[in-house]
């Protein structure tokens, strides 16, 4: 019997475990650190043996394929061990495509992954299809794949997930943007960073189609160097397209296979440039799934956004608060700021990346008054942005961040708090941010 060795015990690895298992392999999960009890009870359930708080070598290099986390770097110790041993290392999303007929729609990208994925799920649910969510959000795909039966899954797919992906084949397939992230893990090397995401197109064929920022240099760029035999669907505010969508004053324009489907960007329910993106690229899906005009106005007007992504929280005394805790990078919170339109406290920091802020230093000329940095180390924040703010101040947690930004503010400005940064100095994740932030304000 083969055995399939499960590298990390969360969302994607759990589910990975009991596909397999479903299946009839030989299956054992290996986490390095300890198993949360939900975890732990749907491996016991289904009979899947397992450990936590290391690796047993002897019990994984024995694997005919190893899957292994998205958050498992290949330097890992027992990776590159598995890898010399020349054991396969593929990605959950590999390993459950290979059981499941489902048309797929995938979407990566450096930023809006979450809120694209959501979007289009939302919109083929009104259009009512068989549809299930998963990749990166909710669910693991491989846990429905086991149980339950779809004809469309919705994935979203990180950089990391990619790159565990070889046979895997998306029908639709949707690179939003590539700005630079997570460049740790690809060797500082940003070329590294475009070829993983680029992966979502592998084995693509006349008949799927491929949708793309026109305006991405990035992207644009990167498809004029390879061989790409899918329907090229592009989406640009700039210029007008044949086919894809594109904007022109206050309107998008979509066409697909000589049907039209035209939507006011006053309608969408989402703000901001980014989310007309956003917007864009889910429609353009819509056209492709053949759903009706009426349905995806309908749903671009009416989807409600997700947690933490600018998200209105209150106002008080005439400031408006705004959590934006998910832009973890310096290119979702250029997109925050553009599209606020009062002057703003901005709360900003925590996990340098290998940040360049020279992007925004614009925006921030313009719209920003005061700085609060909400980081352990906020150095490089001041270095930045001192020549640009004659008020920039510390706070060491979520409530004096949200004071000292209170104490800044006047009637009609808006205290944004948009890190650039990850959270992990100071939070335990972006969640714990935003929900912490939320929570100083209404104790305001
Ligand atoms: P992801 O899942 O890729 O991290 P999210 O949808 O969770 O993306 O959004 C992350 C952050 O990026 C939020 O701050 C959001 O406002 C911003 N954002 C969303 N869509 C885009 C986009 N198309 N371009 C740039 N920033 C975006």
């Amino acid at each position: 019997m083969k055995r399939i060795v499960a590298l990390g015990g969360g969302e994607s690895g759990v589910g990975a475990a009991v596909l397999a298992k479903v299946k009839g392999f030989d299956i054992f999960l290996s986490d390095n650190s300890s198993l949360t009890s939900e975890a732990k009870a749907t491996l016991e359930k289904y009979g899947i043996p397992y450990e936590e708080g290391g690796h047993s070598r002897e019990k994984i290099l024995n694997a005919d394929e190893i899957i292994k986390s998205p958050g498992i770097p290949d330097t890992a110790p027992v990776v590159s061990e598995a890898i010399q041993a020349g054991i396969p290392v593929i990605s959950e999303i590999e390993f459950a495509g290979r059981y499941d007929n489902a048309k797929k729609i995938c979407i990566t990208g450096s930023n809006g992954k979450t809120t694209t994925t959501s979007l289009i799920y939302f919109m083929l649910r009104n259009a009512g299809l068989n549809v299930g969510l998963g990749g990166n959000i909710g669910k693991s795909y491989a846990y429905q794949v086991a149980t339950e039966q779809h004809d469309i899954y919705v994935l979203e797919l990180s950089s990391f997930q990619l790159d565990g992906m070889y046979d895997f084949k998306a029908d639709i397939a949707i690179i939003l943007n590539i700005t630079p992230d997570h460049l740790d893990r690809y060797g500082h090397n940003m070329q590294n960073y475009i070829k993983a995401k680029f992966r979502i197109t592998r084995n693509m064929s006349e008949q799927d189609c491929f949708i793309f920022c026109d305006d991405d240099n990035v992207t644009v760029g990167h498809i004029k160097e390879i061989v790409l035999r899918a329907k090229m669907l592009p989406f640009s505010q700039t210029h007008e397209v044949k086919e894809g969508a594109f904007t022109d004053g206050g309107r998008i324009t979509v066409r697909y296979e000589g049907s039209e489907c035209v939507v006011h960007t006053d309608e969408l329910s989402l703000r901001g440039r980014h989310n007309i993106y956003n917007s864009m690229a889910a429609a353009i899906t819509g056209k492709i799934m053949n759903i009706t005009n009426d349905v995806i106005r309908r749903s671009l007007a009416t989807f409600e956004n997700i947690e933490h992504r600018l998200e209105n929280v209150m106002s008080v005394g005439g400031v408006l608060y705004i959590n934006d805790s998910k832009a973890t990078n310096v290119n979702s919170t250029w997109y925050a700021l553009e599209c606020m339109d009062r002057p703003v406290v901005w709360i900003a920091g925590g996990t340098d990346k290998g940040n360049d802020y020279s992007e925004i230093e614009p925006l921030v000329r313009e719209k920003v008054k005061a700085l609060v940095c909400l980081g352990k180390d906020n150095r490089k924040l001041h270095e930045s942005f001192s020549p640009l703010l004659s008020t920039i101040v510390d706070a060491g947690s979520a409530s004096e961040a949200v004071r000292k930004a209170a104490a800044l503010a006047e009637d009609g400005d808006v205290v944004l708090l948009s890190p650039c940064c990850a959270s992990f100095d100071l939070f335990k994740n972006y969640e714990d941010r935003g929900r912490q932030f939320k929570e100083a304000v209404r104790q305001l």
